[in-house]
C-alpha cells in the first residue's frame, strides 16, 4: 500500500488502459492529490516580476524598488515556485526538522522542471547554512532539495556567520546583517565569466540571497540568476 508522505492516507492510483496493456512501470507517487494541491504555486501574472512576491498585479514591489537603489546595476530576476503561506511554513518546518527525502520529493519534480527551463546556466550554487545550523541539523536543506530533484550543484560559497539564524531575527535585524558569505579560496577561479544560479529554500527579505549574489558577482561571475522554493 502506497501512503501519502504528508497526510498518511492511502494513495489510489488509477492506471490508464494503455499503461495496463503495456505494463508501463509507474513510479509510486509520494503525495496524494489533495496534499499536492496545498502548495500555492505563484502565477506569473500575479506577482512582482523582480522577486516573484505574490500580489494582485505585475507591478514591481516596494522591496524590489528599495533593493534596486542599493544594487542599481543588478538586473533582479528572482523566481519562486510557491508562496510562503501557512502550508509552506508547515512543510518547511517538517522538512528542515527531518531532512526527509520523501518530503523533499513532494516538490522535487516541479523544482527540477523550473530549473531545466533555464538555458545556459553554467553553475548552480545552493546557499550554505552557517556552521552552527549545520552542526545542529546535520544537513543543508537546500542541498537535499537539489539532490532529490537530481540537479547537480557546486558549493563555492562559505557561510561564516556566527550568530543565530535569520529566522529568529526581526525584519530590521535581518536587513542590517553583515555579509555572511565568502567564496571558497579554491573555487575563485571557477567563477570567472560564468552564468550562475543561486538557490535558496525561502526568499523572505531578499537579504540573504542578495549577499550571495554580491559575493559571486565580485568574484567575476558574468550573470547571476536566483531561485527559491518559497517566496
Ligand atoms: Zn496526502
Ligand atoms: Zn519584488
Amino acid at each position: 500500500m502506497n501512503k501519502c508522505v504528508w497526510c498518511k492516507r492511502e494513495i489510489i492510483t488509477n492506471f490508464s488502459i494503455s499503461q495496463l496493456l503495456t505494463f508501463t512501470k509507474i513510479e509510486p507517487r509520494v503525495v496524494c492529490g489533495t496534499c499536492a494541491l496545498k502548495f500555492d504555486t505563484i502565477k506569473l501574472d500575479s506577482c512582482c516580476p523582480k522577486c516573484h512576491r505574490k500580489q494582485l498585479d505585475k507591478s514591481i514591489c516596494q522591496d524590489c524598488m528599495n533593493w534596486q537603489k542599493i544594487y542599481p546595476d543588478y538586473p533582479f530576476s528572482h523566481y519562486a515556485l510557491y508562496s510562503y503561506d501557512e502550508f509552506g511554513k508547515e512543510w518547511m518546518e517538517r522538512f528542515k526538522f527531518t531532512g526527509d527525502i520523501r518530503v523533499a520529493k513532494m516538490v522535487a519534480d516541479s523544482l527540477a522542471k523550473v530549473i531545466s527551463g533555464y538555458k545556459a546556466i553554467d553553475m548552480i550554487i545552493p546557499i550554505p547554512i552557517s556552521k552552527k545550523s549545520f552542526a545542529r541539523r546535520g544537513f543543508n536543506q537546500t542541498e537535499i532539495l537539489l539532490k532529490t530533484a537530481g540537479v547537480s550543484f557546486i558549493q563555492v560559497l562559505e557561510n561564516k556567520s556566527i550568530e543565530s539564524n535569520q529566522a529568529s531575527k526581526n525584519r530590521r535585524e535581518r536587513l542590517e546583517t553583515v555579509q555572511p558569505f565568502s567564496i571558497k579560496k579554491e573555487m575563485k577561479p571557477k567563477l570567472c565569466n560564468k552564468n550562475v544560479m543561486i538557490i535558496d529554500d525561502v526568499y523572505t527579505t531578499g537579504r540573504t540571497i542578495l549577499f550571495a549574489v554580491e559575493c559571486v558577482l565580485a568574484a567575476g561571475a558574468r550573470n547571476v540568476k536566483t531561485l527559491s522554493l518559497f517566496r
